[in-house]
């Protein structure tokens, strides 16, 4: 059972009220990557890098069973590179700045080992691009899943309706699924959102959990009320990694399964929060996740009698 993931790989620079980066790896494939491999390997990775992008982040992955064979290097250009600042709110972020460089020209080629996966995780990028992978797999995969951002519903809304028309499951903010739709209500925005194609709509809301939609249902999973957040970027993407990570090991696709998938990837994203950049995405152990996963349990389970 394979996975394909495409993304972003790149530098960002961040700050957020408790410190400040100037260059950190980041993109959104390389969370993606690092949070789905705790599930599932092989990750076949599809993205872009420029001349800097550090080796040993390659080996990393590469050791944690991501392969690189769809990854292009370009000798004379470099990363992509986006730099964010989050207020004490850490819920909203402004964008300062996303120098596309090597994303600009991207042209992704799907490598023949890929061919056969079952699972497609189309990380936040161009719908372009994201486009171009669908139409290069010869075969379906099982569930092709989906993440967004308002950047591309700025400059390509029309391309990324079309991926939409294509895929399974879509993965955006509460912000995104209002900008999407044009409704304020989610369950209205919900609504119109899976007209649109998409069977399942994950609606993220940070520290206030994330919602799926199907058909007439919904289920609701918080966020874990942390102490202390020290950085939020990528765990979105970690979120998306977690979800589809499990899915892809469980083999199960059902509505059921998928509720257990966004406990997995908000336990993850959880975790993606604690430091700077992936830093700490690389140290989980399973003991680790596994007590987290069970404080998830009891932040939820409650007795109630209705008699
Ligand atoms: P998240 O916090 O999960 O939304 O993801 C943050 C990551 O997304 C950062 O590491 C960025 O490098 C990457 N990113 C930011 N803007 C874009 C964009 N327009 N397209 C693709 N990746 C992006």
């Amino acid at each position: 059972m394979s996975l394909i993931s495409v993304g972003t790989m790149a530098f960002d620079a961040i700050e957020t009220p408790f410190g400040k980066v100037d260059q950190i790896v980041g993109g959104s494939g390389t969370y993606v990557a690092y949070a789905a491999a705790n599930f599932i390997t092989p990750i076949q990775q599809i993205s872009i890098i420029g001349y800097d992008f550090p080796q040993e982040e390659l080996d990393e992955l590469k050791k944690r069973g991501v392969e690189l064979d769809g990854v292009e290097t370009v000798a004379d250009k470099k990363s992509f590179f986006w730099s964010g600042k989050y207020h004490l709110d850490m819920n909203n972020r402004d964008t300062l700045v996303t120098d596309l460089n090597v994303l600009a020209d991207f042209n992704p080629i799907v490598p023949d080992s890929y061919q056969g996966a079952e699972f497609l995780m189309l990380g936040n990028l161009s719908p372009h691009i994201q486009l171009s992978v669908i139409n290069q797999l010869k075969v379906r995969p099982k569930l092709i899943a989906m993440d967004s951002m308002n950047f591309w519903m700025d400059i390509a809304l029309d391309d990324l309706k079309e991926v939409l028309t294509k895929i399974d499951v879509l993965m955006i903010n509460d912000a995104e699924a209002r900008q999407l739709s044009g409704e304020f209500s989610l369950a209205k925005a919900a609504r119109k959102i899976l007209s649109m194609g998409p069977k399942f709509l994950v609606i993220k809301k940070g520290e206030h959990g994330a919602l799926l939609f199907h058909e007439d249902h919904v289920f609701f999973a918080p966020a874990l009320p942390l102490e202390e957040v020290f950085d939020p970027t990528g765990a979105g993407d970690t979120f998306a990694g977690g979800f589809i990570g499990y899915l892809a090991k469980t083999k199960d696709i059902s509505f059921t399964n998928m509720k257990t998938a966004i406990i997995m990837g908000s336990a993850l994203a959880s975790f993606c929060v604690e430091k700077f950049g992936p830093n700490r995405l690389k140290e989980i152990t399973k003991k680790e996740l596994d007590a987290r996963l069970s404080e998830f349990v009891q932040l939820v389970s409650f007795d109630i009698d209705l008699a």
